[in-house]
């Protein structure tokens, strides 16, 4: 058991007003740290910290950081199985998807912008007699605030092509899995960037995440987490003219076509319904299945589904979800769905499990079918191993279902006709579509939601132009 600090300005820092967070594994219940409950005068302190620093940071050659970033993610590197060792305790995942995914792109996230930025060619706009040449400037002071799902892999998201582009960050990461953030700030000050370029402050969202969002030395807002969250965030950064940029929830839909390749899209669609235990915004939770295959697609789907493994997150397919909360609130919408007259062909249960995971927050993967596609079940973010089974005649009635929720964040397409799946992608109202695969990501693309998923893109140069300010300087001969 581990108590940690905030990092500010460089310095191992506790709480002011010296309160401490448990911090607990969900696959045992064991505590396994104490974190800061810090407040907005930590909060204070962090931004006062990332403004000291700033101006010489900013100064500093966009080749100069990039090294900074090179270094940081050899650092991650060689930490990669320490980081899918604390990340599977703290959230309750598998270990070995923490080590394909979480670990590997944290570290490629500082390597991917280091890389970008060498890439790309200056930004000039030539006219008959000048010459417009567009400067990037560092916002100033960015406040990055994360959640709990992919909590290493977020945070590196945000604060890699912040410092490049010269800002100093004060980071917020969520209070239910603070230790591969608090890693971050062990390697930031190990590699010797200067202090107060990267600062982490652990509390709840509520005291410092707020205070965070409020201060008015913070230009820029980088926020991940819920659409409820988001809107009380937009409220606090609107009237200061922040930047600001909100990567929300999601309810997505796979849309499994008749002429679908069976083999290749059962176990996407799994992959897309219950990767994370369903705990990632961009899950395909809806499963919408031409008629024409449903009676072949659902028994196999289920059958594919009952076999996943689930229990200890060093050998299981499925490990737990981040809390015994959260599992209450999934529970209920497996509850609600058969009110709402959904029946139940798998999961929705907690398994049996042996010591010590017998009382960790596990849930059996559900499958419900039956369900109004306007139903709440079908049309809300769960955030758990619930997927709902639709089936639709044509491709009208599919879209119809697919954009019939508030969320537009991403969605899949499985058809051998490519043509019919771009097709069917481009009615979707979201800001993501893959077809044949699902979550199968090139870092430069635009990366975010529409409706409520959503305000602005990450990724590749959408990120570089949120952490910066474009000035034009327009050149003509004297
Ligand atoms: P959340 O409850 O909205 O929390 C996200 C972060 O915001 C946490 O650090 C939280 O602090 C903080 N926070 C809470 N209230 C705040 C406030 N008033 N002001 C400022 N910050 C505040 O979300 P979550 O439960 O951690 O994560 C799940 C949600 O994230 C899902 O809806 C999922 O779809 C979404 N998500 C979206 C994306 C995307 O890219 N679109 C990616 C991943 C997840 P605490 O420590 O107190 O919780």
């Amino acid at each position: 058991m581990r108590r940690i600090a905030n990092l500010i300005a460089g310095k191992w820092t506790a709480p002011q007003d010296g309160k401490y967070f448990d911090d607990h594994n969900p696959a045992t219940g064991e505590k396994i740290a104490e974190i800061p409950s810090s407040t907005a005068a930590d909060i204070k302190t962090a931004v006062a910290g990332a403004q000291m620093a700033q101006p010489e940071w900013g100064a500093l050659p966009v080749e100069e950081r990039a090294v900074w970033l090179d270094s940081i993610a050899s650092a991650l590197e060689a930490r990669s199985d320490e980081i899918a060792e604390l990340e599977s305790r703290d959230t309750g995942k598998p270990v070995a998807l923490a080590r394909a995914v979480d670990a590997a792109r944290s570290a490629l996230n500082f390597r991917f912008f280091a890389e970008l930025v060498r890439e790309l060619p200056d930004e000039l706009y030539k006219m008959k007699d000048a010459l417009n040449v567009v400067v990037r400037k560092p916002v100033g002071v960015a406040g990055l605030i994360t959640p709990w799902n992919l909590p290493l892999y977020l945070l590196s998201w945000k604060v890699a092509p912040a410092i490049l582009m010269g800002n100093c960050v004060v980071c917020k990461p969520s209070r239910l899995t603070p230790l591969t953030a608090n890693l971050l700030a062990e390697v930031v000050t190990e590699a010797g960037l200067p202090p107060g370029v990267v600062n982490i402050v652990h509390g709840s969202g509520s005291k410092c995440g707020q205070a965070l969002v409020e201060h008015p030395a913070v230009g820029a807002i980088s926020f991940t987490g819920g659409t409820s969250t988001g809107r009380s965030v937009a409220a606090g950064a609107a009237p200061l003219f922040k930047k600001l940029s909100l990567e929300l929830g999601g309810k997505n839909a796979t849309i499994v076509c008749g002429d679908a390749d069976l083999e290749k899209t059962i176990p996407g669609a799994a992959r897309a319904a219950f990767m994370n235990q369903g705990q990632v915004c961009l899950c395909g939770s809806r499963l919408l299945v031409e008629r024409s295959i449903w009676d072949e697609f659902v028994p196999r789907f289920v059958a594919y589904v009952k076999a996943m493994s689930i229990g200890d997150p060093a050998s299981c397919d499925l490990g737990a979800l981040v809390s015994q909360e959260h599992r209450k609130k999934v529970e209920s919408y497996v509850v609600l769905a058969q009110e709402e007259g959904g029946t139940v062909l798998c999961g929705g249960e907690r398994p049996t499990l042996e010591p010590p995971f017998d009382s960790g927050a596990f849930l059996e993967p559900a499958v419900i079918e039956g369900l109004a596609p306007d139903s709440r079940s079908a049309t809300e973010e769960i955030f758990g191993p619930v997927v709902t089974l639709h089936p639709f005649e044509n491709d009208d009635e599919a879209l119809a279902i697919a954009n019939n929720t508030e969320y537009g964040l991403a969605g899949s397409v499985w058809t051998r006709d490519l043509e019919r799946g771009r097709r069917i992608a481009e009615g979707i109202d979201t800001g993501m579509v893959w077809v044949n695969c699902w979550l199968h990501r090139d870092l430069r693309v635009p990366f975010g939601g529409i409706k409520n998923s959503g305000v602005g893109r990450e990724g590749g140069r959408y990120s570089l132009e949120f952490f910066s300010e474009p000035t034009n300087i327009c050149l003509m001969e004297a």
